[in-house]
């Protein structure tokens, strides 16, 4: 029987009926790897032939938060392959230094941040944080598919070249000089009309704000002075890569019996 492994969503109770609070995962098959490997588009592999081979629960990957689908990508890696990770980069702040080579790093020591008690999915910046603009401007977490519309959208285009920044913080904002519950090209019309500070203040205000999740940096000891250093694991959809030296070390040390209890390793991480 294949192991299994549930873990529970970080946007626990924001999904309505559509998906429940806790998933099933299972590991992925030598087909499924194969599969994945020779994809020309990892992304769409993975929402639309992985996921729903790897995941018990029959949801719509797309309608996951992008948090979730991060937290999803972690624990299928950490499930099939363990929870070693091959890095080429390790900056430490004891040496003030950085190292390159090959360097094996745990998954696990990435924190994550959990959505408060109660969240409801939106996030405000208040006028008094801005300079000329005399509202509060609200806005939201993106669901996966929010994100590959906002990359393809062609409604955010500046002197002839998509804008991948403006687009992302036109689909964020649902609430701006007013209105509310606005479409993206309608956040765009309000947008264009801030002050050069206030479009700096407000993307560094949701950059404060949007820090739930999985961070981009996990912990390690530094090569050169044995200190505490970081490593950056972007988890995104190259995540499920691993490499024979992970595997094995995986194996090594105790291999499956130790990938238990993947949301609780986080805890722990956390605390
Ligand atoms: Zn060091």
């Amino acid at each position: 029987m294949a192991i299994t492994e549930t873990i529970e969503l970080l946007g626990k109770g924001l999904y309505g009926e559509d998906i429940p609070d806790t998933l099933t995962l299972i590991p992925m098959t030598s087909t499924l790897q194969m599969e994945y490997e020779g994809s020309e588009s990892l992304e769409t592999t993975l929402l639309d032939s992985i996921l729903p081979k790897c995941v018990q629960e029959k949801i719509d990957f797309r309608k996951l938060l992008n948090i979730d689908f991060q937290w999803v990508l972690r624990a299928l890696r950490i499930l099939t392959f363990g929870e070693f990770h091959t890095t080429d980069t390790i900056f430490c702040r004891s040496c003030d230094d950085i190292s390159r080579g090959e360097y094996r790093v745990n998954i696990t020591t990435i924190p994550c941040r959990p959505l408060p008690e109660g969240f409801k999915n939106t996030l405000k910046i208040r006028k008094e944080d801005l300079m000329d603009c005399g509202h509060d401007i609200e806005f939201k977490l993106l669901t996966v598919q929010e994100i590959i519309n906002a990359r393809k959208d062609k409604a955010f285009t500046i002197a002839g070249k998509h804008n991948i920044e403006l687009a992302r913080v036109c689909y964020m904002i649902s609430s701006m000089n007013g209105k509310k519950d606005m479409k993206p090209f309608e956040v765009r019309l309000e947008v264009d009309k801030l002050s050069g500070p206030d479009w700096v203040l407000l993307k560094s205000s949701m950059m404060e704000l949007l820090e739930y999740g999985l961070e981009a940096t996990g912990s390690t000891k530094c090569p050169k002075c044995g200190e505490e250093a970081v490593f950056i694991a972007l988890v995104d959809e190259r995540f499920l890569f691993a490499t024979v030296g992970d595997i094995r070390e995986w194996r090594n040390s105790g291999g499956r019996g130790k990938a238990k209890n993947i949301s609780a390793d986080t805890a722990a991480a956390n605390g």
